[in-house]
């Protein structure tokens, strides 16, 4: 008999009180009974729109039934066969707006939680599996990876598991791309990342930190004889901020949100002794509503800030954050300042930023993204007193490998140009995939663009 209440299971989180001081993970995960009982809510539906919401096309209902069975080491392996990282994506998955989305318990009452059972079998079987992954045989094919973000990790583990010889050229010193150095610890702790990682190594994979290609050495290069990598696939994903160039965004105090992010989650600059300062600021303006802004707010607000502003110009229905992350941010104290735009940030003669002027922002017609376009009220103007500002209004892929790399075309915004069904670029035996290609997008997509491109080098060199 299925469970017919119309609300999931809720998660289970630490108090906000007590979070927005610290950096542990805010949701807590479902115990078994939880699980068990949020399973028993799935209805096994035959035709399961579900798994058509979700980009990689996890079978859903079956994983579902494995764990209503407490099945969940079956449950773990129904989700491998379509995902490697159910970990990262029972966390991060925009999961509202996919397979929840088309979930028909969402008809009536609130969709399966199926993001959060994913989750939940994804701990199970890290807790519980003792079986370490076997290194397989070599097939004497080298593939290069360039980024250990989630697309350059999906793409090597899937080669190295076929027995190819894969190197993962990483520009930072630690992989795992925007799961380390963006996402925060609360949201999603790092040690899950860092099992990934050790798991493709066990598997062979060979990870080369503080490597950036086009400088250390450039993608030309690997594929010379001196080299030897037959392919390289590049998921070096969209790090390069935008900024409003506004003035005074030079002052001391104004960051973009990957630098603040990266000093944080990356560096830990919040600990004592930390190698990266981080300024302690009384208060803080993040520009920007999705969820990039949301995670400098919440982290601005854990390094002690009273007053943390999000400075959006549209309204609470186009914030483009997981709903889930806007909740989180409220009750941990981030104020909303909606349908404003900043015009200027003012600094005293120290060159420490000391104001951000914002006008107020009126909804008109729709704009080409189909949102209303927002139109500035005259006479507006007001100043917000802070002492930093923090920019999250965007990234774009960094045009070093692109300016490097013989023959690779990008187009108008940066993006590598890649074929969606192979990832194959301009250049022969270069294949692309992730926010190099797409631009800012998410995990779950990155990490389909790395198996495709992974499923396309084998066919090509296995021939
Ligand atoms: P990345 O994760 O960006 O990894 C690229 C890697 O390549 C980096 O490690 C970089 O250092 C390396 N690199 C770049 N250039 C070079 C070079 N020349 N040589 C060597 N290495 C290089 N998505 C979600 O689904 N849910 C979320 O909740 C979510 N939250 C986010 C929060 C933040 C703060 C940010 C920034 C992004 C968030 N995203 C979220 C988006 C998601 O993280 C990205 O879409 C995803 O990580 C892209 O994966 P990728 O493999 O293409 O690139
Ligand atoms: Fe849903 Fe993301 Fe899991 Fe797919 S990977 S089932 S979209 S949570
Ligand atoms: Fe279960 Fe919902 Fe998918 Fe139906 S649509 S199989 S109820 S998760």
């Amino acid at each position: 008999m299925p469970n017919m209440s119309l609300t999931k299971n809720p998660m289970p989180s630490q108090d906000p009180v007590e979070r927005a001081s610290n950096f542990k993970e805010v949701a807590l995960g479902y115990t078994k009974e939880m699980a068990l009982d949020e399973a028993a809510r799935c209805l096994n539906c035959k035709n399961h729109p579900c798994t058509q919401g979700c980009p990689v096309q996890i079978s859903i209902p079956e994983f579902i039934k494995k764990v209503a069975e407490e099945d969940f080491e079956g449950a773990y392996e129904v989700i491998s066969k379509d995902s490697s990282l159910p970990a990262v994506c029972g966390r991060v998955c925009p999961q509202e707006n996919q397979c929840e989305k088309y979930c028909v318990r969402g008809i009536k009452g609130e969709p399966v939680g199926i993001g959060r059972l994913e989750r939940f079998v994804a701990d199970w079987h890290n807790e519980h599996a003792k079986e370490a992954p076997v290194k397989p045989a070599s097939n004497g094919h080298k593939v290069a990876v360039i980024g250990s973000g989630p697309s350059g990790l999906t793409c090597a583990g899937d080669l190295a598991k076929k027995g190819y010889e894969v190197t993962v050229f990483e520009a930072l010193h630690t992989a795992g791309g925007v799961l380390v150095y963006g996402i925060p610890e609360f949201r999603l702790p790092k040690s899950i990342v860092q099992k990934e990682v050790d798991g493709l190594k066990a598997l062979g994979v060979k990870v080369e930190t503080n490597t950036v290609i086009g400088k250390t050495v450039s993608v030309d290069e690997l594929m010379s004889d001196e080299f030897g990598f037959e392919a390289v696939f590049i998921g070096s994903g969209a790090g390069l901020p935008s900024f409003m160039n506004i003035p005074g965004e030079n002052l001391k105090g104004v960051y973009s949100a990957n630098e603040f992010l990266t000093r944080i989650n990356l560096m830990k600059a919040y600990r004592e002794g930390a190698d990266t300062p981080i300024k302690h600021s009384k208060a803080v303006a993040v520009v920007g509503g999705g969820n990039v802004a949301m995670d400098a707010a919440r982290c601005a607000k854990r390094l002690g800030a009273e007053h943390v502003y999000i400075v959006y110009r549209r309204s609470e229905a186009e914030l483009p954050a997981r709903r889930e992350e806007v909740e989180h941010a409220k009750e941990e104290g981030i104020e909303f300042k909606l349908l404003n735009n900043p015009v200027e940030i003012l600094g005293g003669e120290d060159r420490f930023v000391n104001g951000i002027k914002c006008i107020r922002m009126e909804l008109g017609e729709p704009d080409a993204s189909g949102r209303r376009r927002p139109v500035e009220v005259p006479g507006s103007e007001f100043v917000l007193d802070v002492d930093c500002v923090i920019m999250a209004i965007g990234t774009s892929p960094n045009p070093l490998i692109k300016n490097t790399t013989e023959g690779l075309e990008t187009n108008k915004k940066g993006c590598i140009v890649a074929e969606e069904a192979t990832g194959k670029t301009s250049k022969d035996m270069v294949y692309a995939g992730g926010d190099a290609v797409t631009g800012a997008a998410t995990v779950i997509l990155a990490m389909g663009a790395g198996k495709t491109a992974a499923k396309a080098i084998d066919e090509a060199l296995s021939k």
